[in-house]
């Protein structure tokens, strides 16, 4: 490895010493250093080495509109010029979280309506957590108060949002999951189909919810919730028989769905939100990320009639955050959802740069490595596997593989991140064709070199 520069040794330095990161095993991560992103602008990071490096996951799956608009830091200084912060607690409110709740309902389902106003991902999901028991305890049922979600997924990292999610690395600290969460199995063809097709996986997997639900008793569940493509786990992009299926068990029940569009919202898939790509209709949304692009913090609970009726005739939610429709935030994501709507972000994403993606990301399954290369919108996996077709055939090691396929992808300039023995991808909605192309000649690269590396 060459020596890091003065400007990063001492960065890393400082940052050793005082910073804890986010799922980080600090001890290995400071023995290593870390990377430090100086700049960003468009589709591209900088790290203090001054190597320029194609952003494939969109920095966490959420600066749609690619980095450095400066139509946002305008927007933000504006609103801070105007006031910085003020609560929507004791009957106030304010212009830019009026305006963004209107143009909220406008993009959103029809049966979208309010909107409720978090920090984030995961504090939507607690959110939603305590809403749904709610609303049923306010309809006179309040045994209705178990959430079924998914093994795998990823819901976020807060009591609530850990539990929902079904991670059992997350599981496995801190005293989670909560009580009253369910986890079914996920509809993760390729790692768990056995010997069925994918249509009937698809069929299998969301019967598990029917399973479930007869196990439990329709009258102690609030909710099922889950992500449209679950993002975190894999993009794992379920069978086409998987969510027609689920529709048609929840049809019959009376139990609420709650769309984690965290990641699959704001044009992620080729649509607005993935509840429209998949054809379902959900009760709630989590929402966030896409949101504001990540430029500032900001989420939501998008909350249909249905539920906000019951909620409105229930009197007080005791809920909500210092920065619920924080001002600034808010201001930041109006003008991140103009910029979409203003350059047909989402038609791109569905007509233009996405299929050509994908038309590039599936040609990546004639790679010797490659089990499977999937990508529905913007969000795509590669399968890594030791022997072809199999799908059974895995890495005895599992995620060490993936681990050295990242790296090697960094060392190509191209951010992936690897999941077990996976690599995906989600790069801004912004992508050019000129860098599409080179995200797949760097992927292929680092397929190569990966294998190069393995012999
Ligand atoms: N839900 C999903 C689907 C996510 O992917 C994430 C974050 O990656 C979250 C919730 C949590 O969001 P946050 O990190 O903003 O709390």
């Amino acid at each position: 490895m060459t020596k890091p520069s003065n400007a990063t040794a001492d960065y890393r330095a400082r940052d050793a010493a005082h910073h804890i990161h986010a799922f980080s095993d600090m001890k290995s991560l400071n023995a290593e250093g870390s990377r430090v992103i100086v700049r960003a602008e468009g589709s591209w990071i900088w790290d203090s080495e001054g190597n320029r490096i194609l952003d494939g996951m969109s920095g966490l799956w959420c600066v749609n509109i690619g980095h450095g608009r400066k139509e946002i830091a305008e927007a933000v200084q504006r609103q801070m010029a105007d006031f910085s912060f003020y609560n929507t607690f004791f009957k106030s409110t304010h212009p830019p979280a009026i305006a963004l709740a209107e143009k909220l309902a406008e993009i959103t389902p029809p049966q979208f309506n309010r909107v409720f106003f978090v920090g984030s991902g995961s504090e939507a999901n607690d959110t939603v957590i305590r809403m749904v028991r709610h609303y049923w305890a306010s309809l006179g049922q309040p045994n209705k108060t178990v959430l079924i979600a998914r093994k795998n997924a990823y819901h976020g990292s807060t009591m609530g949002g850990g539990s929902l999610g079904g991670m059992t690395s997350i599981h496995s600290q801190g005293g989670l999951p909560i009580p009253g969460i369910h986890h079914i199995a996920q509809p993760y063809w390729f790692g768990e189909g056995g010997e069925m097709s994918e249509a009937e996986f698809g069929n299998f997997a969301a019967r598990e919810l029917e399973k479930a639900i007869d196990e439990i008793g329709e009258d102690n569940i609030a909710a099922f919730v889950a992500e449209p493509i679950q993002g975190a786990g894999g993009v794992i992009i379920p069978p086409a028989t998987y969510w027609p299926e689920v529709k048609r068990i929840l049809a019959q029940r009376d139990i609420l769905l709650v769309a984690d569009e965290v990641i699959t919202g704001f044009g992620r898939t080729g649509n607005w939100f993935g509840s429209e790509t998949f054809g379902i209709e959900p009760d709630l949304m989590s929402i966030a990320k896409g949101i504001s692009s990540g430029y500032l913090p900001i989420g939501g609970v998008m909350v249909s009639d249905k539920v906000a009726d019951v909620l409105y005739d229930a009197g007080e939610f005791h809920h909500g955050f210092t920065y619920s429709a924080h001002p600034v935030t808010a201001a930041a994501a109006l003008e991140n959802l103009r910029i979409i709507e203003d350059e047909k972000l989402v038609d791109r994403v569905r007509d233009d740069i996405g299929p050509y993606l994908q038309q590039g990301w599936r040609a990546l399954g004639d790679h010797p490595l490659v089990g499977e290369a999937r990508m529905t919108g913007l969000m795509g996996a590669i399968e890594l596997v030791p022997k072809k077709p199999s799908r059974a055939a895995k890495f005895a090691d599992t995620g060490k593989v993936g681990t050295i396929a990242r790296d090697i992808s960094l060392a190509n300039n191209l951010v992936m991140r690897a999941v077990r023995d996976s690599l995906i991808i989600a790069p801004p909605l912004t992508l050019s064709h000129d860098e599409a192309d080179q995200l797949l000649a760097s992927a292929r690269k680092t397929l190569d070199d990966t294998q190069a590396e393995l012999k």
